[in-house]
């Protein structure tokens, strides 16, 4: 249960779904490691591989090409740390994948992003032009869905033409899942990263998932888990509830037409108290549950804080590096002044979310924005 009365946060953790809440206190009650051969560590298999096959269906992927992770962070990582000579990717990736991706040694070439939010994938066929010597081992990373703006990428176009070319191809699908149907063998991937506390399972656990002939070395290492690909443990309960909001998420993406018309609803009556409200990437394909906005002249923070003190939970920029006050690379990456972009506030929403949420924030947004008009 969230203490906010009104959470419209989705993109930063969306809210435990019940079945999730459910499937975790089940398998709390399993004790054994799901490696041993006892009877106790077959009942931690058979929970672990019922989670995989939910998590699998969610993405049209094999249960044997899901490993599970440590969260999305973790695949993100894995993916940077494989030791390309050279990946390609846009400012507009999370950090988890930005930061790794640039540290580490070898080339990095850049995708320019239009005011749309959309990556400008043409720039791979540049790459091929590249010698192979120049290359070295090469991989494209294109998220399918920005956190901030919703403005979804065109990820299998990137990656036929990619793979044609013999580059690895990976996808952050964080955003996207549960929000738009995925299949890996569609999306011509080789692989794609998952986090289960944005479908409504637990924080901390997540996802890569690795295409059947697709290789990577392993990341984390000492121990045979994950048929030899990532050791450790597994969080059983952290997997049974993330099958559990796999599941879920699998049967709501057929209700996503509901959560378009609450966001579209939402997005009016912002413009009709703020008519100066300007929605971000509203041209671009973008997640039918995010709204990303900027008000000139009002700064994000103050905003945030305000909506805050009357129950109501949203984000400015990415929830993740909130904190830091700064201009998003993402929102820089679209070439929005800095000063709107110090305005920017995200609002997304999900499987919870009802009408009277939307009426809820409405009706804080009018008065915010009617004392602010007093006082000034
Ligand atoms: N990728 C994207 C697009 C995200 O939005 C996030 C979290 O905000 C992550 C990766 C990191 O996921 P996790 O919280 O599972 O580490």
């Amino acid at each position: 249960m969230t203490t906010e009365a009104v959470y419209l946060d989705y993109n930063a953790s969306a809210p435990l779904r019940p079945e999730a809440r459910t499937a975790m206190i089940a398998a709390l009650e399993v004790d054994g490691n799901a490696s041993s051969v006892h009877r106790c560590g077959r009942d931690a298999r058979a929970v672990v591989e019922a989670a995989r096959e939910e998590v699998a269906a969610l993405v049209g992927a094999k249960p044997a090409e899901v490993i599970f992770t440590s969260g999305a962070t973790e695949s993100n990582n894995w993916f940077a740390a494989a030791g390309w000579d050279t990946v390609m990717l846009a400012p507009i990736e999370h950090d988890s994948l930005y930061a790794p991706v640039r540290n580490r040694a070898g080339k990095v070439i850049e995708f320019s992003v239009g005011k749309d939010g959309v990556a400008d994938v043409s720039e791979v066929a540049g790459l091929t032009l590249l010698s192979n010597a120049e290359l070295g081992c090469a991989a494209v990373s294109l998220q399918m869905a920005n956190n901030e703006t919703g403005a979804c990428q065109p990820v299998a176009e990137t990656a036929a033409f990619a793979r044609e070319h013999g580059f690895f191809v990976h996808t952050d699908a964080v955003q996207a899942a549960g929000r738009l149907p995925i299949n890996l063998a569609h999306l011509g991937v080789d692989a794609l990263s998952l986090s289960a506390h944005k479908i409504g399972g637990p924080k901390g656990i997540g996802a890569l998932v690795l295409r059947d002939g697709a290789t990577l070395p392993s990341f984390v290492t000492g121990g045979g888990q994950e048929r030899r690909r990532r050791a450790g443990t597994e969080n059983v309960a952290a997997i049974a509830g993330f099958g559990a909001a796999a599941r879920a998420s699998t049967r709501d993406l057929a209700t996503m037409s509901k959560i378009a018309a609450l966001r579209d609803a939402l997005e009016d009556g912002i413009k009709g108290v703020t008519p100066n409200t300007e929605i971000i990437a509203k041209d671009a394909p973008r997640l039918a549950n995010t709204s990303c906005f900027v008000c000139a002249g009002k700064r994000a923070e103050t905003l945030l804080i305000k909506l805050d003190l009357e129950g109501v939970a949203v984000s400015s920029g990415a929830a993740c590096s909130s904190g830091k006050v700064g201009v998003s690379r993402a929102l820089e990456a679209m070439a929005l002044a800095p000063e709107l972009a110090q305005s920017a506030l995200r609002i997304s929403i999900g499987h919870a979310t009802t009408r009277e949420d939307i009426t809820l924030f409405l009706k804080a947004w009018k008065g915010i924005h009617r004392s602010d008009q007093i006082a000034a």
